[in-house]
């Protein structure tokens, strides 16, 4: 019987000397904050969510929710409606970072769920407890305050001023699309298959070989909840 792989198996012997390592963010690139945090605000408000229209700037004055209130709301969003445990996960993140795991790829997952002083238990176990839910691989997870350079080769990242920080230091980021930030140049994707694209090419240019797929797994996102071994 093929053993089934956990967290634990793809940190074993973890030695990321030489691999190339991708700087992947969670809300907004894997997790679909946006919705998420709709259905919150609705039910705060006591709105219909689809009066709530797309999230066009990074605050969400739109939404009829100044900063004071996104606070209030939001840690309710995290403490009470549990937002990083049932957060909608975006299509196919978990099949493509396996697949690029799989070529060798050393997935680093930096979020920044922490900025607030408050709800920490909850923010991090919700957060890998979702994470196992929809079998995203990781060799790192990255709980961060402000987000510093993680010393990663690429990033994926969705927030503007984190794209441009992360670029202004020199290094590549793929935006991963979102109506917050189309005014930003360069490297985008919509989709997570557009994303796997761009870093195999990155990885390739950066001289790091791209080992073959293991053969024989039909259902990648399937290897961390089927449990047994
Ligand atoms: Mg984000």
């Amino acid at each position: 019987m093929a053993r089934d792989r956990t967290h634990q198996d793809a940190a074993e012997g973890a030695d990321h000397d030489g691999a190339f390592i991708l700087g992947v963010d969670l809300d907004g690139v894997c997790g679909d904050h946006e919705a998420a945090f709709r259905s919150v605000v609705a039910a705060e408000l006591n709105v219909d969510p689809a009066t709530l229209g797309p999230q066009e700037s990074w605050d969400y004055h739109a939404w009829g929710v100044d900063d004071e209130a996104f606070m209030r709301i939001h840690r309710k969003a995290v403490l009470e409606y549990r937002m990083f445990r049932t957060m909608p996960v975006l299509d196919g993140v978990a099949e493509a970072l396996w697949r690029l795991s799989d070529a060798g790829v050393w997935i680093r997952l930096i979020t920044h769920r922490l900025y607030a002083n408050w709800g920490h238990q909850v923010a991090v176990s919700d957060t890998v407890a979702w994470l196992d839910e929809h079998g995203i691989p990781y060799r790192d997870l990255c709980l961060l305050g402000n987000k510093p350079q993680v010393e990663a080769n690429a990033y994926v990242e969705d927030a503007p001023h984190n794209v441009e920080a992360l670029r202004a230091t020199g290094n590549p980021v793929i935006v991963f699309d979102q109506p917050y930030n189309r005014s930003l140049g360069g490297l985008r994707a919509s989709t997570w298959a557009e994303v796997e694209e761009i870093v195999l090419d990155l990885v390739v240019a950066a001289g790091t070989s791209v080992q073959g797929q293991f053969t024989g797994v039909e259902d990648p996102t399937g290897r961390l909840r089927s449990g047994g071994g």
